[in-house]
């Protein structure tokens, strides 16, 4: 079923690179907007973790399919962020796990997860306002928002930023299948404003945003 931007409330996307700013970015943004923050890069990463406690890994197709049909998928809202649970569980403490770092990308250009993930957060956008951040969000799932943004910073600088997380997370080979996959990749979506993170403070870069939005009468 396709859905038009008038079923869904406001959203704001913004899309990017691992480790270009995006989450810090876009949860002060909804918080300064008073929308929802949702973070597609946790479902995956949500999905991710089910299928490796389920020891099924993603180039088991069938099986992916099979545990994604028989799993409860709901979300829920906390603190103003939109939440994932699998079959009732909330898996945030282990979305950031080095086998999650180093699975999710393969499992993420499946269609199949890909599909529900998109219907996920076209569910939360049909009830709420949101900022939603992910790799896909103004160039497939949200095609016709207005509001387009795309983050990013230099290969040192995000190197930097996950290494001061204290995570092992190999960004560059994520980049490259994110970037490369067939289906929905990372892209610059044409209408898009893209902003160079490298150097500003999280703070700069909402407000940049702020003012873009102001342009278009979203933001008074
Ligand atoms: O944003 P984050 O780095 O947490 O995303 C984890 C992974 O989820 C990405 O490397 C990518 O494989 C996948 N992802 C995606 N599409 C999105 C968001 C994330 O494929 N919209």
């Amino acid at each position: 079923m396709h859905s038009s931007q008038r079923d869904f409330h406001r959203v704001v996307a913004i899309d990017g690179p691992a480790a270009s700013g995006k989450s810090s970015v876009a949860r002060e943004l909804a918080r300064r907007l008073g929308f929802v923050y949702a973070n597609s890069g946790a479902i995956y990463r949500a999905i991710t973790w089910h299928l490796l406690e389920k020891g099924i890994t993603a180039e088991d197709f069938d099986g992916v399919v099979q545990a994604l049909e028989s799993a409860s998928i709901t979300s829920c809202l906390l603190g103003g962020e939109s939440r994932i649970l699998i079959d009732n569980v909330d898996p945030a403490e282990h979305l950031r796990d080095s086998r999650v770092n180093e699975s999710v990308a393969r499992v993420s250009r499946l269609p199949a997860v890909r599909e529900i993930v998109a219907k996920k957060l076209h569910d939360n956008a049909r009830s709420d306002d949101l900022v939603v951040e992910g790799r896909d969000i103004g160039s497939v799932v949200f095609p016709n928002t207005p509001y387009k943004f795309y983050v990013d910073a230099s290969p040192g600088v995000r190197l930097q930023r996950r290494a001061a997380q204290g995570e092992r997370d190999e960004i560059a080979l994520r980049d490259h299948a994110d970037s490369s996959r067939p289906v929905s990749p990372l892209v610059i979506a044409k209408d898009a404003h893209v902003i160079d993170t490298s150097h500003l403070t999280v703070e700069k870069v909402v407000c940049e945003i702020l003012a873009r939005l102001k342009e278009t009468g979203l933001w008074i």
